[in-house]
């Protein structure tokens, strides 16, 4: 069986085992003569898979009862609308914190909801460090910022201190890579897509306060307050989804959860820019060092001939994936939860021999 190193920035590369487990499962799921996908979603058995899946993800993260957990739909890009419509009201405004493309889609959707304000912006340095003077409205229904820019290849490390306003933050991908107090959010959500399972689901933690207070003037099947009373089951829920979710999860507690995930993506992180910092004459990572993602890791070469060489090399040696987002060119390797550093060494190698194969 030939598995390639998948770089691609999600949907993006799965356990092993998990979808080992999927295969053996598929057609006979627990003895039930079905695939789990067959069964009910209201049935005893898709009942224990979403619990365990939900009760696992307060386990790792440390969630605590003050806050819901939902299984979303729409994707992360449908939290960008619903956000401010359980949030926003008349007379109030929104702060954004622009670190590059996504955090723009969620601004440009509360706009069309209601007020909303940029309250800090890094695009004048091309996105290249994520902002960090801010000016924030005490006042504000929410600040909402981005936690790890997938296309930059920009992270957060610390959250900024917004004093009492709910701080809303767009973990899309760097959810579950390491540990963070869950206690300083008012709302953190995250598409499945990279960390955490496969596309069709997102993950929301939200303030039990903050979902209760949400606006109900809006349809039923846009309040949060809706899928929190109804346990993520107002509708039927994207089944298979949350089954491979739960199998991530299990994986990475039986990983030693956040602290042993944490370590090894910085180990693969710190490999990997020190593979391109030590080349710096031919591997140019134009992100500032203070900002740089541990998730998402983006380069360049010398000329843009050489970049897609490198990208159509690799594919042909089993690294896939390696081509920067089409708006910034270049390249890069998202190395999630499920690279290893094994694969991040395989990378690392081939850009030593690609760069004494291809001298300028
Ligand atoms: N936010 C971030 C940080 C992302 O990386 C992405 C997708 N790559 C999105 C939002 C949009 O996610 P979705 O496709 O699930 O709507």
């Amino acid at each position: 069986m030939a598995r390639v190193s998948n770089f691609t920035a999600g949907p993006a590369a799965l356990p092993l085992s998990v979808l080992e487990e999927a295969q053996r499962e598929l057609l006979d799921y627990e003895g039930t003569g079905m695939s789990i996908m067959e069964n009910s979603h209201r049935s005893k058995t898709f009942d224990l898979v979403h619990n365990e899946a939900l009760d696992l993800a307060r386990e790792i993260l440390g969630i605590p009862s003050s806050y819901d957990v939902l299984f979303l739909q729409g994707g992360a890009s449908q939290q960008f609308a619903l956000i401010p419509m359980n949030f926003l009201r008349p007379g109030k405004s929104a702060d954004y914190i622009i670190s590059g493309h996504w955090s723009e889609r969620a601004l440009e959707e509360a706009e069309i909801v209601g007020k909303a304000r940029i309250a800090g912006t890094s695009k004048d340095a091309g996105f290249m460090h994520v902002p960090t003077k801010l000016d924030l409205d005490p006042d504000a229904a929410y600040v909402h910022m981005t936690s790890n820019n997938t296309i930059y290849g920009t992270e957060f490390f610390a959250e900024p201190d917004v004093g009492k306003v709910p701080l809303v933050s767009d973990m899309s991908s760097d959810f579950m890579s390491r540990r963070i107090d869950v206690s300083k959010y008012g709302m953190i959500y995250a598409g499945a897509q990279k960390n955490l399972g496969p596309s069709g689901v997102a993950l929301g933690i939200i303030r039990k306060d903050l979902v209760e207070q949400g606006r109900t003037d809006i349809p039923v099947i846009f309040r949060y307050g809706t899928i929190a009373k109804a346990n993520s089951m107002f509708n039927t829920p994207p089944t298979f989804a949350i089954y491979l979710v739960r199998g991530v999860l299990r994986w990475l507690k039986a990983e030693g959860g956040l602290d042993a995930i944490e370590k090894i993506n910085l180990a693969k992180a710190h490999n990997l820019y020190g593979a391109i910092d030590a080349a710096h004459d031919y591997y140019r990572c134009p992100v500032d060092k203070s900002s740089r993602s541990h998730m998402n890791v983006v380069w360049r070469l010398p000329n843009e001939k050489l970049d897609d060489k490198f990208a159509s090399d690799a594919t042909k040696a089993g690294l896939v994936g390696l081509k920067g987002h089409r708006s910034v060119g270049g390249l890069r390797a998202s190395i999630y939860n499920a690279i290893s550093e094994a694969d991040v060494q395989k990378l690392v190698d081939f850009m030593a021999e690609f760069r004494t194969s291809n001298p300028v």
